[in-house]
């Protein structure tokens, strides 16, 4: 919102009504660069406001005498201050009980027994330069203590009123339900509908509620609306004013110093309780340095996987610094933080999706094993070939030799050898070599030790997180906010109220069994799913030499995709989808099926699983050993889709997972000795 440095720019407005709220006018932030009052409206709860101050005009001083001032100097000023402060007579704490409204007392100016130290006041001005007209400014236009918690009112979680047995009750959810709404752009009248179905499981229809519940949806819509990622003008000011107004959903914060780096740690208190629902004995993953070229400082996600096995973001990490001693403290400032609400909570295994990742840390602090997510390294290479050759036969072969560079872990020729050959053989592809020798060859050495010595992700997982990664970036980076990437605060906004609210709901619909087209498309959300909805018969395999399968579109039979190198993490899809870079439905689907054929090489999940559990056969069973067994099983392949159980991602580390996992690893004692 643009500042007006001279009163006499506001704009003159005439409310209808005698009486009026701080909603139906249209704020304008008044001051200069430097300082300036906020003045857009975003005031809304029962609250009444009581002098507090106020000047007149002396006694005897003429209008005429008045001419020479100017500007905005006064004639009369009067400060209203909220009801719910400023003092603070709660018991205490930075957090009080709260109360929706004030007490309804005779005196229209008494003030509620219990003062919240809210700090939200206006003062209402007489100027001399336009006598007849009154400005209205407000200082702090939301109800906030001085800590920046809100202190009443319905934007305050916590809110239980004096009243309350006179107003419908609002639970949290249905307060979640209706802010996520706003946020996503539903139509208002949709949201309100959602929202007086809620109160009626709590209260029963009643008309007058409904009209409440109108006026309640629509000021909460007006506060979002006009809520701006821009606290101050200065990003680090805006920051700092952010996690003082948000404490309960930062668990991490470093300001910039000499010493220090920034890092900030986000996380709600409801990915708190996912984290430590979906993440206790099961999978934690990393989806690290979005964002590294165009934000200001990358993004780093710590994801779950839900009871669809779809990758929740549990918390988010934005900082530039990946050493040790900093992921340390934030990452143990989480543990801390999950353990507080569950002590004794435990992740199974953590995903990483960087080779360079601190795997020793990640132990160390997480106490189960690594497990290595192929998928960021594929999308890359993928991405570069679609973009960087214009000839799709040529861009095939080279995706599959890469591939088979992969591969050839297993194989025991020299990667240096393959890859020289590679660079070789497609040399002429300059603008996809250049990239792959800056960007690929200092470190592939260091990704390809790291597939050797840890099991790895499987496709269904590496599909989730993908969907993750991709739903980011169509939130992130489709913003009319020019130049607004390089703002964390725009960043922390766009976090916890879009995104948070997109995945909130998905949540909501899918287990309240609500908003069938929301669940729907949370469903249809990744791949892996998408590809469950293709029948087996629509994909038909080049019987002779394998180098292709082709499915047919359920949507459209002319249609038909080709995936080429079927049945391997580097197969190649001729969909729009697949050459964005994605692991599309097609690729899954014609994989899916390769894994039950003969005569198809194994996935590298699958292979990498065979290398650990050789490795099982020769070597003493330590407990570490179990675990990374037991997890590579539950993350590979060769598992059926019934369309009503989700599929499982691993298994929960508890006694009986010893029994399973050995009864699992004699099923493939079989299979393996009738392999060879
Ligand atoms: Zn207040
Ligand atoms: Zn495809």
């Amino acid at each position: 919102m643009a500042i007006v440095e001279s009163v006499s720019k506001i704009p003159l407005q005439d409310p209808p009504e005698e009486e009026f709220s701080s909603a139906d006018l249209t704020w304008t932030k008044f001051g200069n660069a430097d300082h300036h009052d906020e003045a857009c409206s975003n005031v809304l709860c029962p609250t009444q406001f009581h002098i507090e101050g106020g000047t007149k005009l002396p006694k005897g001083q003429s209008r005429d005498t008045l001419k020479k001032y100017k500007g905005d100097e006064h004639i009369e000023y009067k400060k209203y201050q909220c009801s719910f402060g400023p003092e603070n007579y709660g018991e205490g704490g930075e957090i009080l009980p709260s109360r929706r409204c004030r007490t309804n007392t005779r005196n229209r100016a008494a003030r509620p027994q219990s003062m919240r130290g809210c700090t939200c006041h206006f003062v209402v001005k007489r100027l001399y330069a336009r006598p007849s007209l009154a400005l209205i400014v407000y200082n702090e236009r939301r109800h906030v203590n001085k800590s920046g918690f809100i202190c009443h009112g319905p934007l305050d979680r916590d809110a239980i009123g004096p009243r309350a047995t006179n107003i419908p009750y609002i639970s949290n959810e249905i307060q979640q339900q209706t802010i996520s709404m706003i946020h996503l752009g539903i139509p208002e009248e949709n949201i309100l509908e959602k929202h007086i179905e809620g109160i009626e499981r709590y209260c029963g229809s009643n008309v007058k509620f409904n009209s409440l519940a109108s006026q309640h949806v629509h000021k909460l819509s007006m506060i979002i609306k006009r809520s701006t990622h821009e606290l101050d003008l200065d990003d680090e000011v805006s920051i700092r004013m952010w996690v003082e107004r948000n404490r309960k959903s930062v668990f991490f914060h470093q300001d910039t110093s000499e010493s220090d780096p920034f890092v900030l740690g986000i996380q709600t208190e409801w990915q708190l309780q996912q984290m430590v629902r979906f993440g206790h004995h099961s999978v934690v993953a990393a989806d690290s340095s979005f964002g590294v070229k165009r934000l200001k400082y990358p993004l780093f996600t710590l994801l779950v996987f839900d009871s669809r096995q779809h990758a929740l973001p549990v918390a988010w990490i934005i900082t530039r610094s990946f050493a040790k001693p900093d992921v340390s403290k934030w990452l143990k400032a989480l543990i801390d933080r999950a353990r507080s609400v569950e002590p004794g909570w435990k992740v199974g295994g953590f995903f990483i999706d960087d080779a360079a990742a601190d795997i020793d840390l990640l132990r160390d602090i997480f106490g189960c094993p690594v497990l290595f997510s192929l998928w960021r390294m594929r999308r890359s290479w993928l991405r570069n070939i679609v973009r960087k050759c214009n000839n799709i036969e040529i861009e095939r072969e080279m995706f599959k030799r890469l591939g088979t560079i992969v591969y050839n872990i297993w194989g025991g020729t020299s990667t240096s050898v393959a890859l020289e050959q590679f660079m070789l053989d497609f040399v002429d592809q300059t603008d996809f070599m250049e990239y792959f020798r800056v960007s690929w060859v200092p470190k592939i050495e260091m990704w390809l030790s790291t597939r050797r010595n840890f099991p790895l992700a499987s496709q269904e997982a590496s599909g989730a997180l993908e969907a993750y990664h991709v739903k980011l970036k169509a939130k992130l980076f489709d913003d009319s906010h020019l130049g607004a990437l390089q703002r964390v605060d725009w960043l922390v906004h766009k976090l916890t109220t879009e995104l948070h609210s997109s995945y909130w709901l998905d949540r909501f619909a899918d287990e309240s069994d609500s908003f069938q087209n929301v669940k729907e498309g949370y469903i249809a959300s990744t791949s892996w799913h998408r590809a469950f909805q293709i029948p087996d018969s629509a994909v038909t395999m080049d019987g002779k030499d394998r180098l292709f399968a082709k499915v047919a579109s359920q949507k459209d039979s002319s249609v038909t995709r080709i995936v080429w190198n079927p049945g391997s993490e580097f197969s190649f899809c001729d969909c729009s989808w697949s050459l964005q870079g994605n692991l599309c439905k097609h690729v899954i689907k014609v994989n899916t099926i390769c894994e039950n054929l003969q005569g198809y090489q194994p996935s590298m999940s699958f292979r990498s699983f065979e290398e650990v559990l050789m490795d099982l056969w020769r070597k003493p069973v330590d407990d570490s050993f179990e675990l990374d067994v037991s997890l590579a099983w539950t993350h590979q392949k060769g598992r059926t889709y019934n369309g009503k159980r989700s599929l499982i991602l691993a298994t929960p580390v508890n006694r009986n997972t010893k029994s399973v996992v050995m009864h699992k690893k004699n099923r493939k004692r079989k299979r393996l000795s009738r392999l060879r």
